[in-house]
């Protein structure tokens, strides 16, 4: 039934209901609840059907979002699913964690006076009651092939490609170093944001679609890429970001100054209902304690929310630049405010104080000095300004580089760039070493989950067409052969 749309005058913009503070912060559940039907038909129909979407042009996948508004406002949701679906392998996670304000939604026409449209909270609509109506169904491709794909890393850019590739129907085998599929969407990000069952309902879905996942296989110490190369007719590595940035300041190996992943990954294996003995003993749990989390981005939201959900007395997030120039998200930075977290802007450590354990940061204040290179003003200490906050746990939460692949693999022809990222070229996604690929935070820098995707898709493609070419020539040379013994 055809609907009237552009109803952003009359429909004021209304995200999914949050869940109150008071309840909230004891629990590591989802603190948006979803649209009712009625609701994401209402939000839906107040999209503009731009000619030119600029939420499209901003969504790193280039989501067709005005069709499945349209679609969503006619009622017509197992079509916005097939169509939700068609460019992005996860828009149930996406639709939650992407940061929105910064990509569709904040490029949204309406933005400018009338508010954006809800699209996340549409796209998860969509995908949630799909999969509620059983529409998601596991990939059966049109032809199966022999040639299969290795891949390494179980983490959103590996499991998109996996999907893509399956789909063409290669045989698809996943290694992580973990003992569960889901890179950070499992054992970084928190529930709060991420529900884990919504991410064991993808994994589920991936492994009915026949992707096989080897667990608690680390490559470089369990299994080498020669042995993988051996294995698979093409190699995706997608191993993330994980070599936490430190902080050099006196004092830095106290007891109960701990890694920001440490922390959350401790914080996650618990609501999964493993033994933590890091997390049970208190080293990796802010129960009771004054905790300061150094850093400004949504790591950095996700430690003192954490804390804050785990009890601590107190929760100060300490950032040397101002709350306009933080990268982390604005929305869960109001989150994290409303649920009582203490920003220190403006402010960086000098020392951790202790005798064996921290006590306390010892802190000076930070004023933005002239613009780098880079545009960004500089931070920088105002003499004699020290101050002191109580700590009997601080978090650094500084963000991540690459670890040394090539040496860690032995294998030096696997080039870098001077960040330490993989070097691909970007028209084949393949590294230096031909037929191995790469994708993720392990060739952007730790970014998003939406990249990640858009990664994975790409290298996918890319792959399919590197076997397929290979196949063409090997077949033109099989014809050549015959005709000349005949
Ligand atoms: P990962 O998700 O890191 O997955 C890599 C996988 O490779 C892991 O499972 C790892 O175990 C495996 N691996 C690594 N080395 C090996 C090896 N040698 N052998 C076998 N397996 C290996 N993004 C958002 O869009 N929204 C958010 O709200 C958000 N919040 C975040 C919160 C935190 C705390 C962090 C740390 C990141 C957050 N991000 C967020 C960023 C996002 O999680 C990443 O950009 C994304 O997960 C990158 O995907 P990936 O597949 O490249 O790597
Ligand atoms: Fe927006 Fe992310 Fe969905 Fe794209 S994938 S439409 S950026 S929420
Ligand atoms: Fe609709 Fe906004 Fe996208 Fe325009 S920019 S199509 S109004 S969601």
């Amino acid at each position: 039934m055809p609907v009237k749309m552009m109803q952003f005058v009359s429909v004021e913009q209304r995200q999914p209901d949050k869940r109150a503070v008071g309840e909230r912060i004891h629990d590591f559940a989802e603190i948006f609840a979803s649209f009712a039907p009625e609701q994401a038909r209402e939000q839906a129909a107040r999209c503009e059907q731009c000619g030119i979407p600029f939420c499209q042009v901003h969504c790193p996948l280039h989501n067709n979002i005005p069709d499945w508004l349209l679609l969503t406002a006619e009622g017509r949701l197992e079509e916005a699913y097939e169509i939700a679906s068609s460019t992005n392998n996860m828009p149930e996670i996406c639709g939650r964690i992407c940061p929105q304000d910064r990509l569709c939604e904040g490029n949204c026409v309406l933005e400018k006076g009338f508010r954006s449209v809800t699209i996340g909270a549409v796209e998860r609509f969509i995908v949630d009651t799909a999969f509620a109506r059983g529409w998601v169904k596991p990939v059966r491709p049109l032809r199966e092939r022999r040639l299969s794909v290795g891949i390494v890393g179980a983490g959103p850019a590996g499991l998109a490609a996996a999907e893509q590739l399956r789909k063409e129907g290669y045989q698809v085998a996943v290694y992580d170093r973990y003992d569960r599929v889901g890179g950070l969407l499992i054992y970084g990000i928190p529930g709060f944001k991420l529900d884990k069952a919504v991410v064991q309902r993808r994994v589920r879905h991936l492994e009915d679609s026949g992707i096989r996942f080897h667990l608690g296989v680390e490559v470089g110490r369990d299994l080498s890429l020669t042995e993988l190369r051996r294995r698979h007719a093409a190699v995706l590595i997608a191993t993330g970001v994980y070599r936490a940035r430190d902080v050099d300041v006196p004092g830095a190996q106290l007891k109960g100054v701990v890694k920001a992943l440490d922390y959350l990954t401790a914080s996650n294996r618990k609501g999964l209902g493993d033994v933590v003995p890091a997390f049970d003993s208190g080293e990796l749990n802010a129960r009771d304690k004054h905790v300061v989390v150094i850093g400004g981005g949504d790591t950095a939201m996700d430690c003192v929310r954490t804390a804050i959900r785990q009890g601590a007395k107190s929760v100060r997030c300490l950032y040397r630049r101002d709350r306009a120039n933080m990268p982390g998200s604005m929305r869960e930075v109001q989150h994290a405010e409303e649920e009582g977290v203490e920003f220190v802007w403006l402010a960086a450590p000098e020392a951790f104080i202790g005798a064996e354990r921290v006590e306390a940061v010892q802190a000076h204040r930070m004023r933005l000095g002239p613009p780098d290179a880079t545009g960004r003003q500089v931070p920088e200490p105002i003499p004699g300004s020290s101050f002191r906050l109580q700590a009997d746990l601080v978090i650094k939460a500084l963000g991540f580089d690459p670890e040394d692949l090539p040496g860690l693999w032995g294998v030096p022809e696997l080039a870098v760039t001077r960040w330490g990222t993989l070097r691909i070229d970007w028209s084949t996604m393949m590294t230096a070493i031909p037929g191995v690929f790469a994708a993720g935070d392990i060739v952007r820098g730790a970014s998003l989950v939406v990249w990640a995707i858009r990664d994975g898709r790409d290298a996918a493609a890319a792959i399919h067409r590197w076997l397929e070419g290979r196949e063409q020539k090997a077949e033109e040379v099989r014809s050549r052969a015959l005709a000349l013994a005949s």
